[in-house]
């Protein structure tokens, strides 16, 4: 690659949406469009300013005050953007990429959309994306997100209606659902993807992950695993080397399994083979408290502490 190619990909560009950082680390979020201006109680920066700057540049406002241009991240587009519903964390987002291994051509189901921004996050990762929404203007500002982002052309499609009611789709790769009952998708899950694929659940409470849980135990589902991330960021500077005392306690956790090809033998009989929990013990265990079976199977808790992945990896 020359070095004027790694300058064009620098280079801002009308219509684009950037970033504008101050001295005191404040960010804007600005869509460039020549001949205007954006204002700050700080001062004017006019776009043309902006417009053909190098990416990270820093140029000055109406009242000599400093600014920083970058491109924003996936990341800060998530917590800037408008929404209504609550948007997942960056955190999680990142982790249900990989809990749910999503990859470039990956057909996913995916709902509720709320403001789109798992749909961003799996659209970036490669996959082909269709979201189910109860509401047709959280459907609307899902689009809107996403094509600020992407443009038009995305392979997304989103259609206003109730996943309780059943999934249209066959031979899914993965399911990803960010909505408060999703035991109640665990069967039509079973129809819609294709044998292998993952279910992955964005939950706040550890209730209705334990909910799913028991629904996924009764299932052709397996190798079902619940965790969270805790994201804790560090104060830097100096001597003054410590975490940073504010850290957002808690989001979600995040619950996957897989479909297992279907066997003459009745169910369940996942639980047995692969010791996840409710394994006819009659529990309702929550997180890998059970499954310390003889037979090796689950994510026992030595496991754990050892910090070895789970027993099938
Ligand atoms: N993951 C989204 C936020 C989703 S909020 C994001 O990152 O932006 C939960 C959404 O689920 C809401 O928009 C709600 O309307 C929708 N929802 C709830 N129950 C649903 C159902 N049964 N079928 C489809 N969508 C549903």
């Amino acid at each position: 690659m020359s070095g004027g190619d790694v300058e064009d990909r620098s280079r801002l560009r009308d219509g684009e949406r950037v970033l504008l950082i101050d001295a005191k680390h404040r960010q804007y979020l600005i869509t460039l469009r020549a001949g205007t201006s954006f204002h700050t109680h700080v001062g004017i920066v006019a776009h043309d300013d902006l417009i053909g700057a190098e990416e990270g540049a820093t140029v000055l406002g109406s009242t000599g005050r400093r600014f920083v241009v970058v491109r924003p991240t996936l990341a800060e587009v998530v917590l800037k953007m408008p929404r209504g519903a609550q948007v997942i964390y960056p955190k999680d987002l990142a982790a249900i990429l990989m809990q749910a291994d999503i990859a470039p051509g990956a057909r996913v189901l995916e709902a509720g959309v709320g403001s789109g921004a798992l749909s961003m996050a799996l659209l970036r990762a490669g996959a082909d994306v269709v979201g189910y929404e109860l509401r047709a203007d959280f459907a609307a500002r899902a689009g809107a997100n996403v094509e600020g982002l992407l443009g038009p052309g995305a392979p997304y499609r989103v259609e206003v209606r109730d996943i309780y009611e059943g999934i249209d789709e066959r031979g899914l790769d993965r399911i990803v659902l960010d909505l408060p009952e999703p035991w109640r998708v665990v069967g039509h899950a079973e129809t819609a993807l294709r044998s292998g694929g993952i279910l992955c659940a964005y939950l706040p409470t550890i209730n209705q992950s334990s909910q799913l849980r028991h629904a996924l135990d009764r299932s052709r589902f397996a190798m079902a695993v619940t965790l969270e991330v805790l994201h804790r960021t560090w104060h830097i500077e100096a001597r003054s080397v410590r975490p940073d005392h504010r850290m957002v306690g808690h989001t979600g956790f995040l619950t996957t399994a897989r479909l297992l090809a279907p066997t003459d033998e009745p169910a369940p009989y996942n639980a047995r083979k692969y010791g996840a929990p409710g394994d006819g013990t009659g529990g309702t265990e929550v997180m890998g408290t059970d499954a310390e079976g003889a037979d090796g199977g689950g994510v026992s808790e030595a496991d754990d502490d050892a910090g070895l992945g789970p027993a099938w990896t």
